[in-house]
């Protein structure tokens, strides 16, 4: 069983988060249709470490972003998505 070790939560089973998408195909606000149409349909499906946003639907409800082996799924890391800006000094 994949575990994906939340932030908020702690480990938990895969089966509690739904996949969200690459982060490769997160569109940006000004992207042109034909831009947007290659973001979305027209990717790489490389072998190896891929960053991905999925979501803990039956937890906290946070985006994550997962850094997942796309050949043997070990996940190496998962950050809260957006990163949260580290406070300024007074
Ligand atoms: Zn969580």
């Amino acid at each position: 069983m994949m575990l994906i070790a939340c932030p908020h939560c702690g480990p938990r089973a895969h089966v509690e988060f739904a996949y969200g998408r690459t982060l490769d195909a997160v569109l940006p606000l000004d992207a042109l249709p034909d831009a947007a149409a290659r973001i979305l349909y027209q990717r790489d499906n490389p072998r190896g470490l891929s960053l991905e946003l999925w979501r803990h639907t039956f937890g906290c409800r946070s985006w994550l972003r997962v850094t997942r082996h796309t050949v043997t799924h070990e996940i190496s890391e998962v950050i809260a998505w957006p990163p949260t800006p580290a406070p300024e000094a007074p």
